[in-house]
């Protein structure tokens, strides 16, 4: 490998290049603009395009590209070549700064959730000059927000550039309050960690299920699971461990900041974790790694599985959104320091997370709805559907003592004593750990962890930004103009915490007495996607949006109807995918095995011989044969009515209710065959291959 400084960022035209290759005023034009918003005037917009083409022409790019995010959850491009004819039958490469900041796309093809009439279907994708362009496939891609001719968000990235703004205003303006007169800007910060499978990408091209929706609808438990747990941290096979380095020199190129690679709980299972940055990068990295790890995957002869529950019975695969806060000056304000109880900022910021939470617990759950994700959380792999905070012993008793009015008397951190010489004894991190909080305070930042694999962490990041910066603004307001600032401070922390108290356990989510102990308090469970999406567009949700200039209220509504069709077509798909493969692999296998066993018990028969066990084969075969012919008729009139219903919701609801239900009754009597037919005869990789064939 090629020493990695020197690697690293190699295909970004990243501040280093700006200041090489732009005049000095243009640099500074630039960083005007990403710093503080000024607008851009398209002379500048000229130069820095030109110096871009330079740049990627030179690296051998012949394309450039707006690429952008819209509501599919992947990315989107459309390529054009720098060709520009020169009136003399020759050509020139060109690229000018109306291209770089403005593109056209045809939009009626990318769901706008009824936003957009027909007959104004066209779309702008508009330079966001705060993510650095790149060269992927020969292409300068220009990260870009993806809007209607009105201006309403059609993409991702556009509500996430709102909500930053959203939190810098309210924290900025809070921090001067309280007497943090240098800081001007408070940005958020990400670092998401991704989970993700490896198979074998033969198997994966016999098996119908994995190619259409992304996870086995059938297959029987394999004879060795996770249960020895000897994958977490094992050590990397070889196919593996060459996937990982180019996988990491892919993204080192591109400027992600790759740094842990190790492999996770179920077999075949690994994750990646980088070093965090702006949420807004973090987003483009964390969309550029999932799309960078299929395609280094496939050119090792593998795939990349990023579905939240590619095997039934194997721990599916999240996203953990590390989150904090910075300021211009440095600070990161979820920095408890030596001594929290003392730590009045601390503790105020604390204090709006808190309350934050457990105010739009259902906002938070929206944010992490999916079909797939729903077989994920409360399936004790991942955080229950029911949002709580873990703050640690630490903390906990810090509130406690502030809430009751008793002194804290600080215990410090406990010492882990190893009891090995040669191993030092160390001070245990008081927060850490408990894995099965949705949302855990882990030193100095939050850890959010109900994301699935797939998750573009636009949706979530969206809402905490907002959520945050909206009780910011109301803690604004509190002590804006106290008298005494000090005493205002303490009662606001104290009112805080008293008030929110309940949305703190530090105890195992994963419980059913928790479950119990939730609902005592009057914490939310929605427990599906379909229970979760209607408050997306409740009253006090448009306010909060609405207000914080985020979503407009048909922003929201667009956005609703999408997740609620998608999740309806998602099961759409699976079912009938689950209806082919019964039909036209498994049955058909059935039976050709089922004639095995026939012809062996007449031939015993006509040769006298006794034919018992066959006997006893061909009508267990027989019976659960027509049991499955009948389940998979089931599922297919199901599946008719299920497009009968017009209105978004109950059709959801229908899929949610009905169609799961039927598939699951066609899958259990297939994963019964597969363990009672001849492995020959058997269509589709089991289990244990898929799992365990990479090495
Ligand atoms: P674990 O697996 O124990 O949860 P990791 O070290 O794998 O922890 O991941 C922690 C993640 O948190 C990393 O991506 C790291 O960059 C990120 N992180 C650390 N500090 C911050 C911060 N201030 N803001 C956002 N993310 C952070
Ligand atoms: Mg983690």
């Amino acid at each position: 490998m090629k020493n990695i400084p020197e690697l690293f960022g190699s295909k970004v035209f990243n501040d280093k290049i700006m200041q090489a290759r732009l005049p000095k005023t243009i640099y500074k034009a630039i960083n005007e603009t990403v710093q503080n918003g000024k607008p851009l005037e398209l002379s500048v917009a000229n130069v820095v395009a030109n110096a871009m083409k330079d740049w990627a022409t030179e690296l051998g790019a012949t394309h450039f590209t707006h690429w952008f995010q819209p509501m599919t959850g992947i990315t989107a491009e459309k390529h054009d070549s720098f060709i520009s004819p020169d009136g003399k039958g020759q050509i020139i490469m060109e690229f000018s700064g109306k291209e770089l900041v403005k593109g056209e796309p045809d939009a009626s093809s990318f769901p706008s959730g009824g936003l957009r009439a027909t007959f104004e279907a066209r779309g702008y994708t508009i330079w966001d000059v705060s993510s650095y362009a790149f060269i992927k496939d020969d292409t300068l891609c220009i990260p870009t927000a993806f809007c209607s001719y009105s201006g309403e968000a059609l993409d991702k990235k556009t509500p996430l550039l709102r909500s930053m703004e959203a939190v810098d205003k309210a924290a900025t303006k809070f921090l001067n309050i309280i007497g943090k007169s240098d800081v001007t800007k408070v940005t958020t910060t990400v670092g998401p960690e991704q989970e993700y499978f490896l198979i074998d990408k033969e198997m994966f091209l016999k098996r119908p299920d994995l190619i259409y929706t992304g996870r086995t609808l059938y297959g029987a438990r394999p004879s060795k699971g996770q249960e020895l747990d000897d994958h977490y941290f094992g050590t990397l096979k070889s196919r593996v461990s060459d996937f990982m380095k180019d996988f990491d020199s892919e993204l080192w190129m591109l400027g992600i900041l790759s740094k842990t690679k190790h492999n996770e709980v179920a077999p075949a299972q690994h994750e990646l974790a980088p070093i965090f940055s702006t949420t807004n990068i973090a987003t483009d990295h964390n969309q550029l790694t999932m799309e960078i790890a299929k395609k280094v995957a496939n050119r090792h002869g593998l795939t990349c599985l990023l579905h939240e529950k590619p095997f039934a019975g194997v721990n599916g695969s999240g996203k953990h959104n590390n989150w904090s806060m910075s300021t211009n000056t440095g600070e990161n304000l979820l920095e408890p320091g030596k001594n929290p109880s003392e730590n009045t900022q601390f503790l105020l910021f604390l204090a709006a997370v808190v309350q934050a939470v457990d105010e739009y617990q259902d906002l938070l759950r929206v944010s992490v709805a999916s079909a797939a994700n729903d077989h994920r959380l409360g399936a004790h792999e991942a955080p229950p559907a029911i949002v709580s905070m873990f703050l640690g012993d630490e903390l906990s008793s810090i509130i406690d003592s502030i809430v009751t009015d008793t002194a804290y008397t600080n215990h410090g951190s406990s010492k882990m004593v190893t009891a090995v010489s040669v191993l030092p004894d160390f001070n245990k991190d008081t927060t850490d750990r408990n894995r099965t909080s949705p949302f855990a305070f882990t030193g100095n930042k939050f850890e959010f962890r109900m994301l699935g694999s797939a998750f573009s962490i636009s949706g979530p990041n969206i809402i905490l930004n907002t959520i945050v910066a909206e009780v910011l603004n109301g803690f604004s307001k509190k002590l804006e103009g106290a008298k005494d600032l000090a005493a205002a401070e303490a009662a606001l922390i104290k009112d805080t915490f008293t008030k929110h108290q309940r949305i703190i356990f530090n105890g195992n989510n994963y419980s059913e007495e928790w479950v119990e102990e939730a609902k005592k308090r009057g914490l939310l469970n929605l427990k599906t996607t379909v229970d979760a999406l209607p408050t997306f567009i409740s009253p006090k949700s448009v306010e909060l949006f609405t207000k914080n200039h985020v979503f407009s209220e048909a922003e929201l509504h667009s956005r609703y109807e999408i997740l609620l069709e998608e999740y309806s077509k998602v099961i759409n798909i699976e079912a009938l995918t689950a209806s082919d493969i019964a039909k036209q692999l498994i049955l058909p296998a059935c039976m050709a095995y089922q004639k095995q066993v026939v012809d062996l018990l007449n031939a015993k028969q006509s040769a006298g011989i006794r034919a018992i066990t066959e006997q006893t084969i061909a009508t267990d075969l027989d019976e659960l044969s027509y049991d499955l012919f009948e389940e998979i008729k089931k599922l297919d009139i199901t599946i008719l009515e299920a497009h009968t219903i017009a209105d978004t919701l109950a059709n959801a609801q229908f899929y949610r209710d009905k169609v799961l239900a039927a598939m699951t009754s066609v899958r259990t009597i297939v994963d019964t065959l597969e363990l009672k037919v001849a492995s020959s005869y058997w269509p589709l990789p089991t289990y244990g291959e898929l799992l365990y064939s990479v090495n």
